[in-house]
Protein backbone atom coordinates (compact mmCIF):
# COMPACT_ATOMS: atom_id res chain seq x y z
CA UNK A 1 0.00 0.00 0.00
CA UNK A 2 2.87 2.06 1.24
CA UNK A 3 3.93 2.36 -2.58
CA UNK A 4 0.87 2.74 -4.12
CA UNK A 5 0.49 6.17 -2.07
CA UNK A 6 3.99 7.17 -2.97
CA UNK A 7 3.02 7.06 -6.81
CA UNK A 8 0.21 9.32 -6.03
CA UNK A 9 0.36 13.56 -7.02
CA UNK A 10 1.99 15.15 -4.54
CA UNK A 11 1.57 18.90 -5.46
CA UNK A 12 -1.24 21.22 -5.26
CA UNK A 13 -4.68 21.95 -7.39
CA UNK A 14 -3.45 24.54 -8.85
CA UNK A 15 -0.12 22.84 -10.38
CA UNK A 16 -2.00 19.68 -11.63
CA UNK A 17 -4.59 21.67 -13.44
CA UNK A 18 -1.80 23.23 -15.29
CA UNK A 19 -0.33 19.81 -15.93
CA UNK A 20 -3.75 18.61 -17.50
CA UNK A 21 -3.64 21.63 -19.69
CA UNK A 22 0.16 21.12 -21.31
CA UNK A 23 -0.15 17.40 -21.64
CA UNK A 24 -3.86 18.28 -23.79
CA UNK A 25 -2.03 20.99 -25.28
CA UNK A 26 0.50 18.56 -26.19
CA UNK A 27 -1.95 16.09 -27.27
CA UNK A 28 -0.31 13.47 -24.67
CA UNK A 29 -3.03 10.47 -23.48
CA UNK A 30 -4.04 10.99 -20.06
CA UNK A 31 -5.72 8.39 -17.91
CA UNK A 32 -6.25 10.00 -13.90
CA UNK A 33 -7.31 7.99 -11.54
CA UNK A 34 -8.80 10.08 -8.48
CA UNK A 35 -7.74 7.52 -6.01
CA UNK A 36 -9.97 7.76 -2.67
CA UNK A 37 -9.65 4.94 0.21
CA UNK A 38 -12.48 2.65 -2.28
CA UNK A 39 -10.07 2.59 -4.86
CA UNK A 40 -6.64 1.58 -2.81
CA UNK A 41 -8.40 -1.16 -0.40
CA UNK A 42 -9.88 -2.67 -3.93
CA UNK A 43 -6.19 -2.86 -5.26
CA UNK A 44 -5.46 -5.48 -2.67
CA UNK A 45 -8.28 -7.76 -4.18
CA UNK A 46 -8.63 -6.85 -7.51
CA UNK A 47 -5.60 -7.64 -9.89
CA UNK A 48 -6.82 -5.18 -12.68
CA UNK A 49 -6.90 -2.35 -10.18
CA UNK A 50 -3.66 -2.90 -8.68
CA UNK A 51 -2.17 -2.95 -11.99
CA UNK A 52 -4.00 -0.02 -13.23
CA UNK A 53 -2.54 1.75 -9.92
CA UNK A 54 0.98 0.36 -11.16
CA UNK A 55 1.11 1.26 -14.51
CA UNK A 56 2.85 4.65 -14.48
CA UNK A 57 1.43 6.13 -17.66
CA UNK A 58 -1.61 6.80 -15.81
CA UNK A 59 -1.91 9.99 -13.05
CA UNK A 60 -3.20 9.00 -9.60
CA UNK A 61 -4.33 12.36 -7.99
CA UNK A 62 -5.27 11.92 -4.09
CA UNK A 63 -9.20 12.43 -3.76
CA UNK A 64 -10.06 11.74 -0.22
CA UNK A 65 -8.70 13.88 2.65
CA UNK A 66 -8.05 10.27 4.12
CA UNK A 67 -5.81 9.16 1.33
CA UNK A 68 -3.62 12.47 2.22
CA UNK A 69 -3.91 11.97 6.26
CA UNK A 70 -2.74 8.12 5.29
CA UNK A 71 0.11 9.80 3.35
CA UNK A 72 1.29 12.02 6.09
CA UNK A 73 1.39 9.05 9.08
CA UNK A 74 3.39 7.21 6.23
CA UNK A 75 5.46 10.29 5.86
CA UNK A 76 4.73 10.78 2.30
CA UNK A 77 4.63 14.29 1.48
CA UNK A 78 1.03 15.07 -0.21
CA UNK A 79 0.00 18.61 -0.56
CA UNK A 80 -3.54 18.50 -0.44
CA UNK A 81 -6.90 16.61 -1.97
CA UNK A 82 -7.53 17.31 -5.67
CA UNK A 83 -11.17 16.71 -6.05
CA UNK A 84 -12.77 14.56 -8.70
CA UNK A 85 -15.45 17.40 -9.61
CA UNK A 86 -12.96 19.89 -9.24
CA UNK A 87 -10.90 18.43 -12.33
CA UNK A 88 -14.27 17.66 -13.95
CA UNK A 89 -15.29 21.09 -13.86
CA UNK A 90 -11.77 22.06 -14.94
CA UNK A 91 -12.08 20.32 -17.75
CA UNK A 92 -14.99 21.48 -18.80
CA UNK A 93 -13.60 24.94 -18.86
CA UNK A 94 -11.07 24.07 -20.40
CA UNK A 95 -12.71 22.26 -23.53
CA UNK A 96 -15.28 25.42 -23.88
CA UNK A 97 -12.31 27.57 -24.15
CA UNK A 98 -10.37 25.42 -26.29
CA UNK A 99 -13.43 23.87 -28.58
CA UNK A 100 -12.02 20.75 -27.82
CA UNK A 101 -14.27 17.31 -28.43
CA UNK A 102 -15.88 15.89 -25.14
CA UNK A 103 -17.89 12.47 -25.03
CA UNK A 104 -20.08 12.57 -21.66
CA UNK A 105 -20.70 8.54 -20.82
CA UNK A 106 -22.42 7.49 -17.63
CA UNK A 107 -25.37 8.32 -14.58
CA UNK A 108 -28.64 8.56 -15.39
CA UNK A 109 -30.50 10.03 -18.54
CA UNK A 110 -32.30 12.74 -17.01
CA UNK A 111 -28.56 13.85 -15.45
CA UNK A 112 -26.69 13.58 -19.08
CA UNK A 113 -29.81 15.82 -20.11
CA UNK A 114 -28.99 18.66 -17.29
CA UNK A 115 -25.13 17.57 -18.53
CA UNK A 116 -26.23 18.81 -22.08
CA UNK A 117 -28.38 22.10 -20.60
CA UNK A 118 -25.29 23.16 -18.52
CA UNK A 119 -22.96 22.73 -21.25
CA UNK A 120 -25.08 24.85 -23.91
CA UNK A 121 -25.57 27.66 -21.74
CA UNK A 122 -22.37 27.64 -19.48
CA UNK A 123 -19.44 25.59 -21.79
CA UNK A 124 -20.94 26.50 -25.01
CA UNK A 125 -17.62 26.20 -27.07
CA UNK A 126 -17.44 23.05 -26.45
CA UNK A 127 -17.80 20.28 -29.51
CA UNK A 128 -20.01 17.70 -27.95
CA UNK A 129 -19.42 14.48 -29.53
CA UNK A 130 -22.06 12.19 -27.86
CA UNK A 131 -23.60 11.20 -24.35
CA UNK A 132 -24.56 7.77 -22.99
CA UNK A 133 -26.14 6.78 -19.89
CA UNK A 134 -24.77 4.59 -17.50
CA UNK A 135 -27.67 2.34 -17.82
CA UNK A 136 -26.87 0.42 -20.72
CA UNK A 137 -25.73 -2.94 -21.04
CA UNK A 138 -23.36 -3.19 -23.18
CA UNK A 139 -20.68 -0.49 -21.63
CA UNK A 140 -17.72 -2.20 -24.03
CA UNK A 141 -19.55 -1.43 -26.98
CA UNK A 142 -20.46 2.84 -25.81
CA UNK A 143 -16.36 2.85 -25.75
CA UNK A 144 -16.08 1.24 -29.26
CA UNK A 145 -18.23 3.90 -30.53
CA UNK A 146 -16.36 6.65 -28.74
CA UNK A 147 -12.97 5.36 -29.66
CA UNK A 148 -13.98 6.07 -33.73
CA UNK A 149 -14.71 9.73 -32.70
CA UNK A 150 -11.33 10.19 -31.58
CA UNK A 151 -12.19 12.91 -28.58
CA UNK A 152 -10.05 15.29 -26.45
CA UNK A 153 -11.64 14.03 -23.40
CA UNK A 154 -13.84 11.53 -22.09
CA UNK A 155 -15.80 11.43 -18.17
CA UNK A 156 -17.31 8.35 -17.58
CA UNK A 157 -19.57 8.64 -14.23
CA UNK A 158 -20.20 5.00 -13.36
CA UNK A 159 -18.94 4.72 -9.62
CA UNK A 160 -15.74 3.14 -8.44
CA UNK A 161 -14.37 0.89 -9.71
CA UNK A 162 -16.47 0.29 -12.72
CA UNK A 163 -15.67 3.26 -14.38
CA UNK A 164 -11.93 2.89 -14.52
CA UNK A 165 -11.96 -0.68 -14.97
CA UNK A 166 -13.92 0.16 -18.35
CA UNK A 167 -11.47 3.26 -19.60
CA UNK A 168 -8.22 1.18 -18.66
CA UNK A 169 -9.51 -2.04 -20.66
CA UNK A 170 -9.98 0.17 -23.82
CA UNK A 171 -7.42 2.59 -23.52
CA UNK A 172 -5.15 1.45 -26.01
CA UNK A 173 -8.20 2.20 -28.64
CA UNK A 174 -7.20 5.96 -28.35
CA UNK A 175 -3.81 7.98 -29.83
CA UNK A 176 -5.16 11.12 -27.80
CA UNK A 177 -7.43 12.17 -25.02
CA UNK A 178 -8.05 12.47 -21.53
CA UNK A 179 -9.87 10.24 -19.17
CA UNK A 180 -10.93 10.28 -16.39
CA UNK A 181 -14.05 8.73 -13.81
CA UNK A 182 -16.11 11.23 -12.42
CA UNK A 183 -18.41 8.97 -10.34
CA UNK A 184 -21.61 11.12 -8.89
CA UNK A 185 -19.65 14.77 -10.56
CA UNK A 186 -22.38 14.80 -13.07
CA UNK A 187 -25.35 14.35 -10.73
CA UNK A 188 -24.00 17.53 -9.23
CA UNK A 189 -22.86 19.92 -12.35
CA UNK A 190 -26.34 18.96 -14.06
CA UNK A 191 -28.18 20.56 -10.17
CA UNK A 192 -30.15 16.89 -10.03
CA UNK A 193 -27.63 16.81 -6.65
CA UNK A 194 -26.25 19.68 -4.34
CA UNK A 195 -22.56 19.23 -3.84
CA UNK A 196 -21.76 19.95 0.02
CA UNK A 197 -21.67 23.38 1.46
CA UNK A 198 -18.25 25.22 0.85
CA UNK A 199 -17.53 24.93 4.94
CA UNK A 200 -17.95 21.24 4.72
CA UNK A 201 -15.46 21.12 1.27
CA UNK A 202 -13.16 23.76 3.13
CA UNK A 203 -12.92 21.38 6.70
CA UNK A 204 -12.72 18.53 4.72
CA UNK A 205 -15.85 16.93 5.60
CA UNK A 206 -17.37 16.46 2.18
CA UNK A 207 -17.60 12.78 2.76
CA UNK A 208 -19.78 13.60 5.90
CA UNK A 209 -21.86 15.56 3.80
CA UNK A 210 -22.39 12.93 1.30
CA UNK A 211 -23.49 10.36 4.21
CA UNK A 212 -25.85 13.02 5.78
CA UNK A 213 -27.56 13.39 2.29
CA UNK A 214 -27.14 9.76 1.97
CA UNK A 215 -27.25 8.06 4.57
CA UNK A 216 -26.58 4.40 3.11
CA UNK A 217 -23.39 5.93 2.19
CA UNK A 218 -22.27 4.91 5.45
CA UNK A 219 -21.69 0.87 5.17
CA UNK A 220 -19.54 1.88 1.93
CA UNK A 221 -17.70 4.49 4.04
CA UNK A 222 -17.16 2.32 7.13
CA UNK A 223 -15.80 -0.61 4.58
CA UNK A 224 -13.43 1.29 3.11
CA UNK A 225 -12.07 3.69 4.94
CA UNK A 226 -12.14 2.81 8.89
CA UNK A 227 -10.47 -0.38 7.08
CA UNK A 228 -7.70 1.58 4.62
CA UNK A 229 -6.72 3.50 7.92
CA UNK A 230 -6.11 0.47 9.71
CA UNK A 231 -4.46 -1.08 7.13
CA UNK A 232 -1.91 1.99 7.37
CA UNK A 233 -1.52 2.29 11.02
CA UNK A 234 -0.21 -1.10 10.46
CA UNK A 235 2.93 -0.06 7.89
CA UNK A 236 3.83 2.35 10.49
N1 LIG B 1 -24.03 4.92 -12.36
C1 LIG B 1 -24.31 4.59 -13.66
N2 LIG B 1 -24.49 3.28 -13.97
C2 LIG B 1 -24.41 2.30 -13.05
C3 LIG B 1 -24.10 2.65 -11.70
C4 LIG B 1 -23.91 3.98 -11.39
O1 LIG B 1 -24.37 5.44 -14.52
O2 LIG B 1 -24.58 1.12 -13.41
C5 LIG B 1 -23.83 6.35 -12.03
C6 LIG B 1 -24.75 6.90 -10.99
O3 LIG B 1 -25.98 7.28 -11.59
C7 LIG B 1 -23.95 8.08 -10.47
C8 LIG B 1 -22.52 7.60 -10.63
O4 LIG B 1 -22.55 6.48 -11.50
O5 LIG B 1 -24.16 9.20 -11.31
C9 LIG B 1 -21.86 7.14 -9.35
O6 LIG B 1 -21.97 8.06 -8.40
P1 LIG B 1 -21.45 7.88 -6.93
O7 LIG B 1 -21.83 9.11 -6.23
O8 LIG B 1 -21.84 6.55 -6.33
O9 LIG B 1 -19.89 7.81 -7.20
P2 LIG B 1 -18.70 8.09 -6.23
O10 LIG B 1 -18.29 9.48 -6.54
O11 LIG B 1 -19.18 7.88 -4.82
O12 LIG B 1 -17.76 7.04 -6.71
Amino acid sequence: MKDLIDKIYKHGNKEFLELLDSRIEDNKKTFIITANPETLMYSKTDEEILNMLNDKQNLIVPDGIAVVKAAKILKIDIKERIAGIDICTHLLEYASAHKKKVFLFGSAQNVIDGMKKVIANKYSGIDLLGTENGYVKDKDKVFEKIAKLKPDIVMVALGIPSQEKLIYKHLSKFKHGVFIGVGGSFDVISTVKKRAPKLFIKLNLEWLYRIICEPKRLKRFYNNNVKFILNIKKYK
